[in-house]
């Protein structure tokens, strides 16, 4: 067995990483609460997605994130996948037990609806139906968590209507497939409407959805952080929807990995906020 670190080094397994604003959110907290410690990024080519894995617990590293291209390859890698992550079909945060081995884990969904949460503490995610658009990793993790945190209907639209329809197998009859065309009347009566395409995000084309049929006391999330406010975030704010990007949930995913590797569980303040902001 390795000599424990007293030096904790978790990091980022991905290809391309460069762009993460994950560094900034953990090196700010292992300073914040003066923990010797240092969050790296690994740019790890598919090919060398395995051996990378290997070296995880022998380099005597606290664990990491995982992101594109990993998250499912990731799997057959680990010594045990928890049930949301098994059920999501990706995992984003790995964690170094005691013994040496690995666990997986997906704290994407629940750190979107945690992000809900810090603006409208009374919102639950059976206050009624919710509208969720995309069904790429993202949807997947957040139409799972919602399901597993108490939803009663998920309404769920895509352009390609099979991969919506994955996700409800998987996740079970609470999830509603509908046309991507009809996701306008989808509105109706919602509590939630979640952008989980990538439309809206720097480079795409916005969203297109009127959404007069939106109830003004409907959350409207996206899940895009980058712009801060996208076309559909602006256009629900002008209507009096109380609106959250996806910074929150980047910022409540990273909350429980922390928490495992480092033993505190942080806090999201206005100083990290800045911080974050500054890389903008
Ligand atoms: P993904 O697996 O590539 O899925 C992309 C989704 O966007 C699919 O549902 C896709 O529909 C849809 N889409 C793309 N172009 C479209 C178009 N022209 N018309 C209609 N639908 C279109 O990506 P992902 O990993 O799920 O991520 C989705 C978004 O969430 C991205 O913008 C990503 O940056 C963001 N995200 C944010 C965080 C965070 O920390 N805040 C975490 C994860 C993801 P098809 O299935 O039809 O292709």
């Amino acid at each position: 067995m390795a000599e424990p670190n007293t030096f904790g080094i978790a990091g980022l397994l991905g290809w391309p990483v460069a762009h993460s604003r994950s560094p900034v959110i953990h090196n700010h907290w292992l300073a914040h609460y003066g923990i010797p410690g240092r969050y790296v990024l690994f740019g790890v080519p598919p090919e060398k997605l395995e051996a990378a894995v290997r070296g995880i617990a022998a380099l005597g590293l606290r664990g990491c994130n995982v992101t594109t291209p990993h998250k499912q390859a990731i799997f057959p890698l680990l010594d045990h996948v928890d049930d949301l992550a098994r059920r999501i079909g990706a995992v984003n945060t790995v964690v170094v037990e005691k013994d040496g081995t690995l666990s997986g884990f997906n704290n994407d969904g629940n750190g979107f609806i945690q992000s809900l949460r810090d603006v409208d503490p009374k919102w639950q995610p059976d206050s009624g139906p919710i509208l969720v658009l995309g069904a790429g990793g993202a949807a997947c993790a957040v139409v799972a968590s919602l399901a597993a945190q108490g939803a009663k209907e998920i309404r769920l639209a895509n352009r390609t209507p099979d991969k919506a329809q994955d996700i409800a197998a998987a996740v079970g009859s609470v999830v509603k497939v509908l046309p991507w065309e009809r996701r306008e009347e989808a509105l109706d009566g919602v509590a939630l409407l979640a952008n989980a395409t990538s439309l809206g995000s720097a480079g795409k084309p916005p969203l297109e959805i009127a959404l007069d049929r939106l109830p003004r006391g409907a959350l409207v999330g996206d899940l895009i952080y980058v712009p801060p406010e996208t076309p559909l975030l602006a256009a629900a704010r002008q209507r009096g929807n109380v609106t959250v990007n996806g910074l929150g949930l980047l910022l409540n995913q990273a909350r429980p990995a922390f928490n495992a590797w480092f033993g505190v569980m942080p806090e999201i303040t206005p100083a990290l906020k800045q911080a974050i902001a500054a890389t903008f």
